[in-house]
């Protein structure tokens, strides 16, 4: 397909086969020690604990492609892609290029460059709900600014989330949150007043009639991810998404599309492409960033004209527009638009999802495959899966001996049952056929220890 531009280094040959899965490499261990007397759990974002599925994080020395090297030199084929935004595989030859010119340019200069303009016009052409955009930093800033949004444009107070939706760890949003806080089992941070919290109302996902239970007129957002990936991956059921949009038409409610993790993931035009619903706003971030820190949130002029310095919202970054980071964005979305990644990425991941499936049929073991183009969940339950409660019934045991068998393959995974894996374009088709070779083998010794 001619997009992957990354080659293995020919340096220090890599090598896998861990038979011993728990005990992590030597300079791995050596690092946690370390970074745990100095950093809370010795990680920068929980999930990258590990302790989802025990053991000793890796820390990782370089990427390329659709592997990743630890310190130990260790190469697995990564199915993480940083939790969604390498969507080219890592080190794609375009977006280094990109970033190296950006930096030689200057770093930071708080104050408006092309790069801005040129990134919000392929965003906006990309996705026609959005007629005007402000970037920020991360996913998180996008979510806090769209629901701050959605209150000064409404004067109403409320949000409806959903059970297991994460957007961030935005305070509001923290309420029965998905990702981290629901693999540490406590979806509800402390710190968070509860005056504040209040104001959110979690209802099942893919429940219309719960939402429309708690609907009210306060309520100034619906803010859903159009396909759930923080609770593993969990596509919406036929209409869902269509029924939110009806219920704000009916209510006066805004409804924000939270394409943090879907925006020019499942789609170029993302989740509200493929399934034909139109947000109000959309939240962004991951992919439009190309691995870089970035975030942005937008809509119909209208409402992104109450934004400062045009109206009476608030919202500011030092760093946002950050020179480098839209490099790297436009560099990754220019690469996206003029290929066909999604069908070769649909492609690939069908493959896989086929050869997955056939060998846990094979070896007995009751599976839940969900997907949505290269974005997926192995669920250990027989499902099926289409909410919190249900992807909570998988087999949390089964799931963290599978990832480190699965480690001691060579092969990356989320370390958490509740969360989504992902493939690149990188991702090759004897990756493919090595990743259904490794599951396969792994199933089987799930088998044996768990289904006799
Ligand atoms: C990752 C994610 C966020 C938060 O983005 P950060 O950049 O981690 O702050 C928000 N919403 C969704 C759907 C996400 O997947």
């Amino acid at each position: 397909m001619g997009v992957t531009g990354a080659r293995l280094p020919r340096t220090n040959p890599p090598f896998f086969h861990r038979y011993n899965p728990p005990a992590m490499g030597k300079q791995s261990d050596a690092l946690f020690q370390r970074a745990q007397q100095v950093i809370p759990g010795g990680v920068n974002s929980p999930v990258r604990a590990f302790r989802g599925v025990g053991g000793t994080p890796l820390f990782i020395e370089q990427a390329l492609g659709a592997r990743i090297f630890d310190v130990d030199n260790l190469q697995y084929i990564d199915c993480v892609g940083s939790w969604g935004p390498m969507i080219l595989g890592h080190g794609h030859r375009y977006v280094v290029e990109a970033v190296k010119k950006a930096a030689t340019r200057g770093f930071s200069f708080g104050a408006p460059t092309a790069g801005e303009v040129e990134l919000a016009e392929m965003v906006i052409q990309a996705v026609p709900s959005i007629e005007m955009l402000r970037l920020v930093s991360s996913g998180t800033e996008a979510t806090m600014s769209a629901l701050r949004l959605a209150r000064a444009a409404t004067g109403r107070k409320k949000i409806i989330k959903f059970d297991g939706g994460y957007h961030g760890h935005v305070d509001s949003l923290l309420v029965k949150a998905g990702s981290g806080g629901a693999t540490f089992n406590v979806p509800d941070s402390a710190g968070v007043p509860k005056e504040v919290a209040e104001l959110t109302i979690s209802v099942a996902y893919n429940d219309l009639e719960a939402v429309r239970a708690v609907i009210s007129d306060d309520v100034a957002a619906i803010i859903v991810e159009p396909v759930a990936g923080n609770m593993g991956c969990v596509p919406p059921r036929e209409g869902f998404l269509q029924g939110l949009r009806k219920i704000c038409d009916d209510s006066g409610a805004l409804l924000i599309l939270d394409e943090v993790m879907t925006g020019f993931r499942v789609a170029y035009g993302g989740a509200q492409s493929l399934y034909n619903v139109t947000p109000d706003i959309t939240t962004l971030g991951k992919v439009i960033g190309g691995g870089m820190p970035i975030g942005a949130y937008g809509g119909k002029k209208k409402l992104m004209e109450l934004v400062s310095p045009l109206g009476p919202m608030y919202q500011a970054g030092t760093l946002s527009g950050n020179p480098i980071a839209v490099a790297a964005g436009k560099a990754t979305l220019g690469v996206l638009k003029n290929s066909a990644i999604y069908s070769d990425l649909e492609e690939r991941s069908a493959e896989f999802e086929a050869g997955v499936r056939a060998a846990a049929e094979k070896h007995g073991v009751p599976i839940t495959f969900n997907r949505v183009g290269s974005m997926w969940t192995l669920f250990f339950t027989d499902g099926p899966v289409f909410d919190f409660e249900s992807a909570n019934k998988s087999n949390r045991e089964k799931f963290a001996r599978f990832f480190h068998l699965m480690l001691g393959e060579g092969v990356y995974l989320p370390p958490s049952q509740l969360e989504a894996a992902f493939f690149s374009a990188a991702h090759a088709k004897k990756d493919i056929l090595q990743l259904i070779e490794r599951a396969d083998r792994s199933l089987k010794k799930v088998a044996w220890e768990f289904e006799k």
